[in-house]
């Protein structure tokens, strides 16, 4: 039995951003949606689905470290929160996932991110690397299991705001995201030691969490789409990102070299998209 912890973004006072059709914030509609992930969870009985809200009153930084504490303490395999996104731009539209970089988390928001583009039909913005300073950061690092944020659509975006304004649409968004959890979740970490690793990023920044990320997105890749299982690529990518001090001169491009004589596919590399250069509206 796994276990996902799903955490509802922001909290009961500073409730986030607004869609402009139906005013709900995104603490009202993702508690309602993580009802309907753990509703939709009964299809899945090797998962085990526990909702956590972040309390309000605490002060960001604490916050979101109590809550990840608790997901912690439940022994959770991997954690998801939800938002969802919000711009001046009415044309800013799209689904993405956010992670720090580890290869677990690259699986998991590979995995997650693309049925949730195949269920809403939105644009797919990929799965995007924050470090500890972005925002959101801190969601992605604070706990022990692998981390991803979704941000499934654009409140401010007419045409995201008409991919999920019926029950139907977001029974569907829910049901897509417990896929893409079950999907990857062989590849969660299992034992304390491999979580520890997963944690491995915490510190890193910049150049290494990059070279970090395309190993991941490679690993994730080769899991997801086939014969090598995702346990052996994530192993393998744990073993290089340990490495990486000895490695930093090495272009990222290399190690995905290294990766590609394992017998992976270029095609979902392509579509694992880990950077950030995605020249889209905000
Ligand atoms: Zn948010």
């Amino acid at each position: 039995m796994k276990r996902l912890a799903i955490i509802v973004g922001h909290n009961s006072e500073k409730q986030g951003a607004v869609r402009h059709d139906t005013g709900e914030t995104e603490f009202v509609w993702n508690s309602d949606l993580a009802k309907l992930i753990e509703y939709e969870a009964r299809d899945y009985p090797g998962i085990e689905v526990k909702t956590f809200f972040r309390q309000a009153g605490l002060g960001y930084t604490r916050e979101i470290r109590r809550v990840y504490e608790e997901t912690d303490r439940w022994g959770a395999n991997a954690t998801v929160e939800l938002h969802f996104n919000s711009a001046s731009s009415p044309k800013a539209t799209g689904t993405e996932t956010l992670i720090s970089g580890t290869p677990a988390s690259m699986a998991l928001a590979v995995s997650v991110n693309r049925e949730m583009v195949a269920a809403l039909g939105l644009r797919d913005r990929g799965v995007k690397t924050r470090s500890a300073d972005d925002r959101g950061g801190a969601s992605l690092m604070s706990g022990r299991a692998p981390a991803i944020l979704i941000e499934p659509f654009f409140g401010s975006s007419p045409e995201g705001q008409k991919a999920t304004d019926t029950s139907a649409e977001k029974e569907v968004l829910a049901e897509a995201v417990i896929r893409g959890v079950a999907s990857s979740m062989d590849a969660m970490p299992r034992t304390e030691a491999q979580m520890a690793s997963s944690r491995t990023l915490r510190r890193t920044k910049g150049q290494r969490q990059k070279i970090m990320a395309a190993v991941g997105s490679a690993a994730a890749t080769v899991g997801l789409s086939g014969d090598a299982t995702a346990l052996e690529a994530i192993g393998l990518a744990e073993q290089i990102g340990a490495a990486l001090p000895y490695l930093k001169w090495i272009a990222p491009i290399a190690l995905i070299g290294i990766l590609f004589a394992l017998r992976m596919d270029t095609d979902a590399i392509e579509e694992a998209r880990w950077n950030d250069h995605e020249n889209g509206l905000r």
